[in-house]
């Protein structure tokens, strides 16, 4: 009997209300899948809550990020950024975020984005913690940003890269680690990473569902309904390494090491 592969899904919403009926048995179908570990992405005050609750009832498993995403960044006042502080200091926390910018959708201003941005990476900075990045159709603003903090940052991961060869360059040049999900196999619109993807350096790349959004549209047969879950993380990881040309297990290896160590997980997880 082949073991399944020992995978990280870096980006899972998973205190996300889509599974609120069935949280436990989404787990449990991922962990049958390989995916043993797991980090919970946190996007607002609340959410990062119920992210750190949920590490908390399986520590083994998950770790989890405490931030605020910029479609949010307006909600974020003075006052919380004392509570931020102290969710982001909490044990369960392997990295600050989900923060970036979004000029895509600008569900809050620029100007708040940018704040709101700022404050995570000097809480980061503060608190010894990477990031867990977010960026969409802002890339230079949000790289002018990003510049000012990084010499103090324990790192930074760009999370769900989607962007063209100049950012990822980009990226790569400051050190970043690049989060690859089901994007990439969407034959249409993913056709540029799958070439991408070749340039990212094994040390630098992890892998991610960003469920309950992005099912792969590739999956065969199709699901019944178009909630994506982490079991289907080890599908990701066979087309990343088919783009790539190299084996399977030589990308699960990889990024479950970068994973692990990037977000803290205890080494015995
Ligand atoms: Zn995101």
């Amino acid at each position: 009997m082949t073991l399944p592969p020992t995978l990280v899904d870096i980006g899972l919403n998973l205190a996300h209300d889509s599974f609120d009926h069935d949280r436990e048995q989404v787990v449990a179908h991922a962990v049958a899948a390989g995916v043993r570990h797991m980090v919970i992405t946190g996007s607002t005050l609340e959410s990062t809550r119920a992210a750190i609750d949920l590490v908390r009832s399986a520590p083994g498993t998950y770790r989890c990020t405490a931030g605020v995403h910029p479609h949010h960044a307006s909600e974020l006042q003075e006052e919380h950024r004392a509570q931020l502080r102290e969710l982001l200091a909490a044990p369960e926390v392997g990295a600050a975020g989900e923060c970036g910018l979004d000029y895509f959708r600008n569900f809050s201003p620029h100007a708040d984005q940018e704040r709101a941005f700022r404050w995570q990476l000097e809480l980061a900075v503060d608190a010894g913690k990477p990031v867990f990045l977010h960026q969409r159709d802002a890339h230079d603003a949000f790289v002018g940003i990003l510049r000012d903090y990084l010499p103090r940052l324990a790192g930074g991961v760009a999370h769900c890269f989607t962007g063209d060869a100049r950012e990822l360059r980009d990226y790569l040049e400051l050190g970043l680690a690049i989060g690859v999900t089901g994007w990439i196999c969407d034959e249409r619109r993913g056709q540029h990473l799958r070439e991408l993807v070749r340039e990212i350096p094994l040390d630098r790349l992890m892998v991610e569902t960003d469920a309950p959004y992005l099912l792969p549209r590739d999956l065969s047969p199709k699901p019944s309904h178009r909630r994506n879950e982490p079991k289907y993380l080890p599908h990701i990881v066979k087309v990343i390494a088919a783009c790539r040309d190299e084996p399977f297990a030589a990308v699960a290896a990889a990024s479950t090491r970068n994973a692990l160590q990037f977000f803290g997980f205890p080494a015995t997880a």
